[in-house]
């Protein structure tokens, strides 16, 4: 057949025996269902009727004869039966020219069309008289109907054999090639998940096809997309038969000059396209494509059904298989998860443990935001691609979102513990989300995608808040909102464990100095309760911890939060259990409540109102002598009538209020000496009775009239090891403290005894006494009695501090013993000599 020369019918009439049946044998054979062709012995088609011209997909038998052999063989394919190419020389017309008559199952294949017809092929020699062979007839047989139900047959059996198949990609691959050519030239699949119609495969044998099917989009939204024809086609949810497919309808899904010119290049011209149903839900659609109007009929539909019912079910067990995957894959991913956020316990490295669980797996980009004491802080963020990553920190830096409108993602996530899901980012939602035009466009460049914001929460507080982003791959889901919550929280418990052993430690480290500083530390919650209580704040106040904490603050110590936050430290009174503590506070805020220091400085705070105190006493102390000395000596300048015969008393008061005035300032003086070292102490031995004696006849000579100074006569007592001067200056004053607090008079006594290895000195009067709770403390510098307790007397409260003070320096001691009701008793030690 392949070796057809280019000869008229006319020429091949010329050829055939001079038949006057020959017209009527043509009109014959014409009418002949099967194809009749005859070769010569060259093997040239010398007769050929309609039939066997359509088989090779001619309109007749002269336009067959008519076309050139090149182009005729360029027409069509040959396959045998189990479709491997069929070589021409094994064609039973080449064969028959040798003589041998055969029959074979030849499928012929249109190559403009795709269109396939079987036949059984007959071919018969027909020998001259001489027996050499003259022409081989060639009849065939259509049997295409049967053909093709057998292969429809065989669709179906493997149509059902893919529901052995739970891999879902191998699964949707196979579709297409297990209906091609079979079915039709050409078939896609179509999937419809998250409002999107999808193509997930599709195929034809003729390459040029296939590119093209290539360059048609492959995706439609099941909105916006609703006016195209494959969206229509998915909602009608019904096999549709489509008979005459045109070229205009297939543009309306072309978005673009280059999807047109594919979809013109694909050139559908004839569909079924039918739902794929299982479990009552039609979840996409089989798309049967020819190339030639008309290709399908009505039984085609029944069958596309039929295979599309099986593959649905196949399908749908693909699916559903992939989702308990993925579901079991989720759980794994996130119980890693928990163990990887887990492995550490800075929270820094939990956030790039984060990073690395999200990138790439559920992300290209992550941002992660942290609440800390109050505040929003932008951390690291993590992209697949390092040079975006910088470019996404440099629109974060330069476009910082508004961290105060809930409204938006990720103030809501920090502060309403809210997630958002944007499964598709378009202009408007990247308009909404951005500050200002340059925002936008900075936004737009980083080509989001899809994006999902989730709160970082543990215990139900919110710690921070994680930003997932796609610039590729498939939509986020509501399945992936869930996966970044869960591990939003397990990160967020993370983070939190990392961030209170951090705390814990620093606590530790702060609590184990708190131990050893002097200062006493009480650290007040924000509820006013004593949170901790350091050993030095025992101490001062002689609460111990356990007393202290758990208490309100104000109980612990009065007024102490009353304390201003603040540089300066506030020194005030408090008063602990009837003792009066003179504390110096400092507070200071940190998050969880305020911080106290505090210092004990009554002592201080004492002296310096004794010193104050001293200041005033000391003027009054220098003023009065020597206003009396003014004021005599005056009077004797004058020399008035009358003052001659008080001259002398008068210069007696000048002598006397001198004497005063020294030694008050010798008083100073030697205090001074006393606390710079410069006051000598020159110990001899000496006798206490000869000393005490002297002080005794000098005390004598200005005793008031209303006192008597009684000197009883003692035993034996040894001598002292003393400084002579000293033990004067310190008898001296304690006789004179006896005279001048004795404002009633009295008697005073003083002697002095042997007391085991010292000599006692005791100097009692009778006087306006101490009260005992101020007995050492009259020994305190600068300290005196309350005025209402001396009724006035004067004094610089220098003397007993220094009584006390030399005794000490020649080893021996003073102190002041009760005198029961009234007066006092000074006693004087010093060592025996
Ligand atoms: P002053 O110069 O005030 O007398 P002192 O150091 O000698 O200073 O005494 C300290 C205080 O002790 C006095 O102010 C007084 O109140 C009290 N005092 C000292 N001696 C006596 C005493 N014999 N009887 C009562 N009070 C005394």
């Amino acid at each position: 057949m392949t070796e057809v020369v280019d000869s008229g019918v006319d020429e091949v009439r010329g050829r055939l025996p001079p038949l006057e049946s020959r017209a009527d044998l043509e009109a014959v054979l014409g009418q002949v269902a099967d194809g009749i062709s005859v070769q010569d012995r060259n093997g040239d088609i010398v007769y050929a009727n309609d039939a066997a011209a359509r088989l090779v997909g001619f309109e007749n038998a002269s336009e067959f004869l008519a076309t050139p052999v090149a182009e005729v063989v360029g027409r069509f394919e040959m396959f045998d039966d189990a479709g491997h190419p069929f070589p021409v020389e094994r064609l039973p017309g080449r064969l028959a020219l040798t003589g041998v008559a055969s029959e074979q199952v030849i499928c012929y294949r249109i190559r403009e069309t795709g269109v396939r017809r079987w036949s059984v092929v007959r071919a018969t020699p027909v020998a001259d008289d001489d027996g050499s062979i003259r022409f081989a007839v060639s009849a065939f047989q259509d049997i295409t109907p049967q053909k093709q139900t057998e292969e429809r047959l065989r669709v179906l059996a493997e149509a059902s054999n893919l529901l052995s198949s739970l891999d879902y990609h191998a699964t949707l691959e196979k579709i297409p090639k297990l209906v091609v050519p079979a079915l039709a030239e050409a078939c896609s699949v179509w999937y419809a998940e998250h409002g999107t119609l999808r193509r997930l495969s599709s195929y034809t044998e003729d390459p040029d096809k296939q590119a093209a099917f290539d360059g048609i989009p492959t995706e439609f939204s099941l909105d916006a997309d609703a006016d195209t024809l494959m969206v229509e086609l998915f909602k009608a949810g019904e096999p549709v038969l489509m008979e005459d497919v045109s070229a205009e309808m297939l543009r309306t899904a072309a978005r673009n000059d280059e999807e047109v010119a594919a979809v013109d290049r694909l050139a559908t011209r004839s569909a079924i396209v039918v739902p794929l149903v299982a479990r009552g839900r039609s979840f996409g659609l089989l798309n049967l494509i020819s190339f030639v109007p008309g290709h399908f009929r009505s039984e085609d539909v029944a069958l596309a059904k039929e295979l599309t019912d099986r593959v649905a079910l196949a399908l749908d067990r693909a699916l559903l298989f992939r989702a308990s995957e993925e579901a079991r894959e989720r759980l794994e991913y996130l119980a890693r998860a928990g163990q990887d956020l887990n492995a550490t316990l800075d929270y820094e490295d939990t956030l790039s443990a984060l990073g690395a669980l999200v990138v790439p797996r559920l992300a290209t980009w992550a941002g992660f935001y942290l609440v800390e004491n109050g505040e929003v802080r932008r951390m690291f963020g993590v992209h697949t691609d390092d040079a975006q990553r910088e470019l996404v920190e440099e629109t974060a830096r330069r476009h910082p979102f508004d961290l105060t409108n809930t409204e938006q993602p990720i103030p809501g996530a920090l502060f309403a513990g809210r997630s958002s899901l944007f499964e598709h980012i378009d202009d408007e939602s990247l308009a909404a989300a951005a500050n200002d035009p340059e925002h936008y466009d900075a936004l737009k460049r980083l080509g989001f995608r899809t994006a999902m914001v989730v709160p970082l929460q543990s215990s139900g507080r919110v710690i921070g808040a994680m930003t997932l982003v796609r610039t590729e791959g498939p939509n986020y889901i509501e399945a992936d909102l869930r996966v970044a919550e869960d591990l939003g929280t397990r990160a967020g418990v993370a983070i939190e464990n990392a961030r209170n052993f951090a705390r814990a430690k620093a606590r530790a480290r702060a609590a184990q100095a708190l131990e050893f500083i002097r200062d006493g530390v009480c650290l007040v919650d924000a509820e006013g309760l004593v949170r901790l209580w350091n050993p030095a704040a025992e101490g001062i106040t002689g609460l111990n911890a356990d007393r202290a904490t758990g208490r309100p603050a104000n109980d612990v110590v009065p007024g102490l939060v009353e304390v201003q936050v603040g540089d300066r430290p506030e020194t005030r009174p408090v008063d602990l259990d009837g003792r009066e503590l003179w504390l110096s506070i400092s507070a200071a805020e940190f998050p969880e409540g305020t911080v106290y220091a505090f210092r004990d400085v009554t002592d201080e705070r004492a002296l310096d109102r004794l010193k104050n105190d001293f200041v005033s006493t000391i003027s009054h102390e220098l003023r009065t002598p020597l206003a009396a000395i003014y004021g005599a000596a005056v009077t004797v300048r004058r020399g008035d009538p009358g003052v001659r015969e008080h001259e002398d008393a008068l210069l007696g008061v000048i002598a006397a209020e001198a004497e005063r005035l020294a030694r008050t300032i010798d008083a100073v003086l030697s205090v001074s000496r006393l606390e710079t070292g410069t006051l000598h102490v020159t110990i001899e031995s000496c006798d206490p009775v000869e000393l005490l004696d002297g002080v005794v006849a000098a005390a004598r000579v200005h005793l008031p009239s209303n006192l008597t100074l009684e000197r009883p006569e003692e035993a034996e007592v040894p001598r002292v090891a003393a400084d002579p001067d000293k033990v004067r200056q310190v008898l001296g004053n304690l006789v004179d403290n006896a005279v001048k607090y004795s404002p009633d008079g009295g008697v005073i006594r003083v002697g002095v005894e042997r007391a085991g290895r010292n000599v006692r000195f005791l100097i009692r009067d009778e006087g306006l006494g101490i009260p005992q709770g101020e007995r050492d403390r009259v020994f305190e510098k600068f300290y005196r009695l309350d005025p209402n307790l001396t009724r006035g007397v004067g004094g610089t409260g220098l003397g007993l501090y220094i009584c006390r003070e030399l005794a000490e320096r020649m080893d021996g001691r003073v102190t002041v013993e009760s005198n029961g009701a009234r007066g006092s008793t000074f006693v004087v030690e010093l060592p025996v000599a």
